[in-house]
């Protein structure tokens, strides 16, 4: 039977789980409190310059899964693109991800890969077996030098506390490598959509049951009328609150211009703590099939989330994992919602994980509808 559902948020989530059961059959309404569609991964035109700019930040598509690299491709053709991160560090710049040319740029040596892990592993920290914090993390993996020069910096400023407070999880996002390979990401598909993610998630919604309200906030209310609501904003927010706030870091541009070349590439990270930034980005390089005469860049800083501020990346230290464990409880009471995404669930996603997701999920309604039984709050465990 034919649904009237609601997806509350147009970033990736919405628009793929929406995709999918507007073509299923049912009636779809998609909703944002922002004026534009794509969430957090929205691309504009520069008007001065003529560049894709990346305005919530960048956004690098990658992934080994073949049936979401296809499901992208399927809707804005992927150019090829390899995240080359640079970061600047004691006056000089090196490559990341840690590897071969860095460590011996670092230490002045020419070492082979197989002389550089012994070399690794005899600056690293052996006596920590099973690293819990980012920084016992980095001292194991790479010792204190570069743990110092290339992560320590950059996480108080990215997360505004001690590396030794945070997860390991987060430095896993990073590999080390004993060869020349500077390609950020292992991942098998890596890529930019031609013409930014906003045509992208433009076209997963063009579908004739699907409609479109932006400027429009949520408010549970609004959930009356429909079957069900897939609910992608902050779990904190549906419940207006009411358990205390989930910390978030969010993120502030400085936006400037330069002509010609500003850095010659498209990320390049601020590993020293005194430099109040994180990063800069130069968005024509996100775009490098193209090319423009001027440049337009982006100074990013990070600091905590405030209340009407945008929320970025979840903290998930002890304190919010204990209140996101209390609005678990909560969400769990409620009837017809499905929480999905980054903010949903509160995690730390990225593009391709969260479809994913969003594609599974869709699958797990249509399933459910099947059998006439109810979808839960949580298709994913935040
Ligand atoms: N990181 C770091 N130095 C760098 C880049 C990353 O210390 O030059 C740490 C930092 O804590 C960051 C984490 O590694 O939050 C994950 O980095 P990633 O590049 O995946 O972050 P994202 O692009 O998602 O902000």
């Amino acid at each position: 039977m034919q649904k009237r559902i609601l997806m509350v948020g147009a970033g990736l989530s919405g628009a793929v789980i929406g995709r999918k059961l507007a073509e299923a059959g049912h009636t779809i309404v998609v909703c944002d409190e922002r004026s534009h569609i794509a969430g957090n991964c929205y691309t504009e035109r520069d008007s001065d310059t003529g560049v894709l700019v990346h305005v919530y930040g960048p956004h690098i598509f990658h992934t080994d899964d073949e049936e979401v690299w296809s499901y992208v491709n399927r809707f804005e053709p992927f150019m090829p693109f390899v995240n080359r991160v640079k970061t600047t560090s004691g006056g000089s710049v090196y490559l990341l991800p840690v590897n071969l040319h860095t460590i011996n740029q670092f230490f002045g040596k020419t070492l082979r890969p197989e002389e550089a892990r012994e070399f690794l592993a005899s600056v690293a920290d052996n006596t920590i077996e099973d690293p819990k914090t980012f920084e016992e993390q980095a001292l194991k993996f790479v010792g204190r030098d570069l743990y110092e020069a290339f992560f320590k910096g950059y996480t108080v400023k990215q997360w505004g506390c001690s590396p030794t407070e945070l997860p390991a999880s987060i430095l896993k996002r990073l590999p080390v490598r004993f060869n020349y390979d500077d390609n950020y990401f292992f991942h098998r598909f890596q890529g930019m959509p031609q013409n930014g993610y906003t045509q992208m998630v433009e076209k997963i919604l063009a579908h004739e049951r699907i409609e479109i309200r932006l400027n429009q906030r949520f408010s549970r209310a609004d959930a009356e009328g429909f079957d069900h609501v897939f609910y992608s904003g902050p779990l904190d927010g549906y419940f207006d609150f009411e358990l205390g706030r989930l910390g978030y870091r969010t993120l502030d541009f400085e936006r400037f211009y330069a002509d010609g070349d500003y850095q010659g590439c498209a990320v390049m990270n601020y590993g020293d703590v005194d430099v109040p930034f994180t990063r800069i980005t130069e968005h024509k390089y996100f775009s490098p099939w193209e090319t423009h005469e001027k440049s337009v860049c982006y100074r990013e800083f990070s600091r905590a989330c405030e209340e009407g501020d945008i929320p970025y990346y979840p903290i998930r230290m002890a304190d919010e994992k204990a209140l996101l464990q209390r609005y678990v409880e909560r969400a769990g009471e409620e009837q017809k919602v499905t929480f999905v995404g980054r903010l949903g669930t509160y995690r730390y996603l990225d593009m391709d994980v969260t479809i994913r997701e969003a594609l599974d999920t869709a699958d797990a309604y249509l399933a459910a509808q099947a059998q006439d039984r109810a979808l839960g709050a949580f298709f994913v465990t935040p």
